[in-house]
């Protein structure tokens, strides 16, 4: 395919860079598939791939705390179908909008092919921001967002689960209204407690899955993640699961981050504190020094890079990872980097990593572990059953070594041996591609 095709697609989609950057390191990597199968640039696939089978926007209406009306935007875009149901996290941040949402929605496609479940893609949410809200109010939203979105999901046609600012909190309101207004209990949402349908390891999982990948990588070094330090930033969801597995497969993790800055115990974090300060206090990662005096506090979130490290883990946002902090991390004699938020790297970032060779694992391969376990989440509702916690980690760790297995041989056959990045855009795209050939132009 030429390159007028990608240029074609992204004019049809103005002023949304962070879809565009998607878009043009997944077209880059199909080059070879596109040469070696000649009947995908004919039937369109990639175009049709791109084009989301159906975006819903909405408005949000709810009463803050003090009486007053507040109106966010709600969103759905229902990507892809072409391999099960849409499948893909709602995001409530201040900074949401289409671009976002369409970069998250179409990187979910490939993902959820690379974990081998019957999973389409998707994704949502809102530029509500959650940080500084009672319950009260968080619930009142959520309220008001399913009271539109009810109408356009379904246990068979998409499912959604959390992603950052929706946790399990935010899924419970969700699912609560959702059930109300539909007089039914299903597995809509993923990421559900334990007692009304959740599955054991889907909160920990990103984090896990995480760390089983980055330890396939590293096995084709001869290596492992014991005795390694490393840095992980955020301190959400992914990053605090992501530091407990390093913990558990004896490594070090000295430093993690929120949007306001971060934190360096080069004794080790104390992941108590800081689950404690995050998942009970919802507070900030500063208040960590308070309680570890020997622990340095530092504003800005992006001086987290220059911290010497074997492994790093950028587990907060999009582009939060530069050129210069690869630069940084390089210099530093990192060996491994592997990302756990999605897109947290800069196309300038990836080059100086390949170009040094680092291992390097992108988003879709190295934190599918997710969405995976959500996947796992649907299957246990459908059967009304509820696996062990040991069964569906076995399961997750499965799936890792599965998509790294897969992305790298797909490296092998089409790409460099060892590029991650392209080894998991085409494997993930192919049997996409498949499928949409097999079903007709829908
Ligand atoms: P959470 O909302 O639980 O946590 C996000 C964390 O990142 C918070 O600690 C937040 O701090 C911090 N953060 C935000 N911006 C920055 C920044 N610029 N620098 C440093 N830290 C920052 O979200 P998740 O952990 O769920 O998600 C994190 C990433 O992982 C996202 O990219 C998400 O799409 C991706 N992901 C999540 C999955 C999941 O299962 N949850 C699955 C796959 C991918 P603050 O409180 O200050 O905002």
């Amino acid at each position: 395919m030429t390159d007028e095709t990608l240029q074609k697609i992204l004019k049809k989609n103005p002023g949304e860079p962070e879809f565009h950057q998607t878009l043009t390191e997944v077209y880059n990597s199909l080059q070879p598939v596109f040469k070696k199968h000649p009947e995908y640039a004919e039937a369109k696939i990639f175009e049709r791939m791109t084009e989301p089978e159906r975006t819903i926007t909405f408005r949000v209406p709810w009463m803050d705390d003090k009486d007053q009306v507040q109106v966010n935007r709600g969103y759905r875009i229902e990507f892809s179908s072409a391999i099960g149901p849409y499948k893909g996290g709602l995001r409530f941040h201040k900074t949401v909008n289409l671009s976002i949402l369409k970069f998250l929605g179409f990187e979910q496609i490939l993902k959820n092919s690379l974990t081998g479940l019957p999973m389409g893609g998707g994704k949502g949410g809102s530029d509500f921001d959650p940080h500084g809200k009672s319950d009260d109010e968080v619930m009142r939203f959520c309220q008001s967002f399913m009271n539109e979105l009810y109408r356009h999901i379904g246990p068979d046609t998409d499912v959604h689960a959390g992603d950052i600012g929706v946790g399990g909190r935010e899924i419970g309101y969700m699912f609560g209204q959702y059930k109300k207004l539909t007089n039914s209990f299903t597995g809509v949402l993923t990421g559900k407690g334990l007692t009304w349908g959740g599955s054991l390891v889907r909160t920990e999982a990103t984090g896990y899955g995480l760390l089983y990948f980055v330890e396939e990588m590293l096995k084709t070094r001869k290596e492992s993640m014991r005795g390694q330090v490393v840095v992980s930033s955020g301190s959400g969801n992914v990053s605090i699961y992501a530091v407990e597995k390093c913990e558990q497969m004896g490594a070090k993790v000295v430093a993690m981050s929120d949007s306001g800055g971060y934190i360096y115990d080069k004794e080790g974090i104390n992941l108590a504190t800081v689950k404690h300060i995050k998942e009970v206090d919802r507070g900030r990662i500063s208040e960590y020094v308070k309680s570890h005096p020997k622990a340095e506090y530092h504003d800005g979130s992006a001086g987290i890079w220059s911290i010497k490290c074997d492994v790093a883990l950028p587990n907060a946002k999009e582009n939060e990872l530069d050129e210069k902090a690869a630069q940084a991390l390089v210099k530093n004699g990192v060996i491994a980097v592997a990302e756990g938020a999605n897109m947290p790297s800069t196309p300038g970032a990836i080059k100086v990593f390949h170009k040094n060779s680092v291992l390097f694992g992108p988003a879709k391969a190295a934190n599918a572990g997710g969405v995976a376990v959500s996947g796992l989440e649907m299957s246990q509702n459908s059967q009304r059953l509820s696996w062990t916690f040991e069964e569906t980690d076995a399961r997750l760790k499965q799936i890792m070594v599965d998509i790294h297995k897969n992305a790298l041989a797909a490296s092998e056959q089409y790409s460099t041996k060892g590029n991650l990045v392209d080894g998991a855009n085409i494997a993930g795209f192919l049997k996409v591609a498949t499928a949409m050939t097999q079903q007709g132009l829908v």
